[in-house]
């Protein structure tokens, strides 16, 4: 019987040095091969030319190296460019690489389907399958990286966990792959460039703050009210708001790093005045700044993109508040690689 290989890219690079230790070569073989595995993001054990052709067929005996694949590229008229990205198991994930005038920004997914339910989001209707591996969603910025450089000659500069799945219900793993990407030994990518995006799980919030984490976090809040948010994010029943802002309080308390909330606005759901005054109050528990992004259509008609009068509302109510507000358009909508429209629908 042919025993099963394990996945390289699930070792340490320690546990790699004393598997070569191990097997009487010397450690220094392990960071050689690491580098290969995570620097120059190897598909093979071949083309790994510093390594003995001995040494290269003993570890293909052992190992396998699991990989992403680019099974589908679609590109939109503004630019945006969506993958459709085959796992080794043969699930799909997308991801896409948004390109403006001074930076490409990668939007990687973290789960195959999503742990939440948010009415408004087409990757809930798919249901969580399972976590991305680290190796997995480091793979999918690699991949977005060797777009940018190929076609719009320069190097990813920003990385967005806005794609499939809540990132903090794949806590280790999506910490994991930032390590590997922020790391000299990988991508070497600042952590100030990268945002992890959640809908609010508080436990994690304080953990990520205990753990002195540099990266960016964005809450996708949508509504302060907790009765409006629990019907249009049902999961709020368990995290409420107000969990949710004792958690962002200690998260600023530690990190000293501003919030961003991401927020659409519905007709009929939260474009009253009394939907701006509570996100005004929310605003207050710690310094953060609202990005209001358009509502993209996923399928029946049950939300509405609210009228310009009631984001212009916001505006102007969030501004006369000291409060910093973007409001975002939306890219790729015509390849369906918009937010919350990733559902591997081709
Ligand atoms: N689970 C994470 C990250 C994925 S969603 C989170 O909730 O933040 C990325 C962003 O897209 C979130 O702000 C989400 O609320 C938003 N989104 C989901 N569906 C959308 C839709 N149909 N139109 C616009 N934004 C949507």
């Amino acid at each position: 019987m042919q025993k099963s290989k394990k996945d390289i890219r699930a070792l340490t690079k320690e546990q790699l040095r004393e598997f070569f230790v191990s097997n009487g070569d010397k450690a220094f073989r392990g960071n050689q091969v690491y580098e290969w595995l995570w620097q120059k993001a190897a598909h093979s054990f071949e083309g790994m030319t510093n390594i003995s052709k001995e040494t290269r067929e003993m570890l293909q005996d052992n190992f396998v190296i699991n990989h992403i694949r680019v099974d589908q590229m679609q590109r939109s008229n503004d630019g945006t460019i969506k993958n459709a990205v085959r796992l080794h198991d043969g699930l799909v994930v997308e991801s896409v690489l948004i390109p403006t005038s001074d930076r490409t920004t990668a939007c990687v997914s973290s789960q195959v389907g999503c742990s939440l339910d948010c009415k408004f989001c087409a990757t809930a209707r798919l249901k969580r399958m399972r976590n991305l591996n680290p190796d997995e969603i480091y793979d999918q910025v690699v991949a977005i990286d060797n777009e940018s450089r190929l076609y719009f000659d320069r190097p990813l500069s920003n990385i967005v966990f806005m794609g499939m799945g809540e990132p903090l219900m794949n806590y280790n793993n999506v910490l994991k792959a930032i390590d590997k990407i922020t790391s000299n030994e990988g991508l070497g990518m600042s952590p100030k460039r990268i945002t992890v995006s959640t809908s609010g799980v508080p436990k994690i919030i304080k953990k990520m703050a205990d753990e002195g984490v540099r990266f960016n976090l964005a809450v996708s809040l949508h509504s302060a009210i907790d009765e409006v948010r629990t019907s249009i994010m049902p999961f709020n029943e368990n995290f409420p708001l107000h969990d949710l802002r004792e958690a962002l309080e200690y998260w600023y308390a530690k990190t000293k790093n501003r919030i961003t909330y991401e927020y659409v606005v519905w007709e009929g759901i939260n474009d009253k005045q009394k939907d701006v005054d509570a996100l005004v109050r929310f605003c207050r528990f710690a310094p953060s700044k609202v990005n209001i992004i358009e509502y993209n259509p996923i399928d029946d008609g049950d939300f509405r993109q609210a009228t310009s009068k009631a984001i212009a509302m916001y505006q102007r109510t969030l501004e006369a508040n000291g409060i910093t507000v973007t409001v975002r358009r939306s890219r790729g909508k015509d390849i369906d690689a918009a937010c919350g429209q990733l559902a591997n629908k081709s």
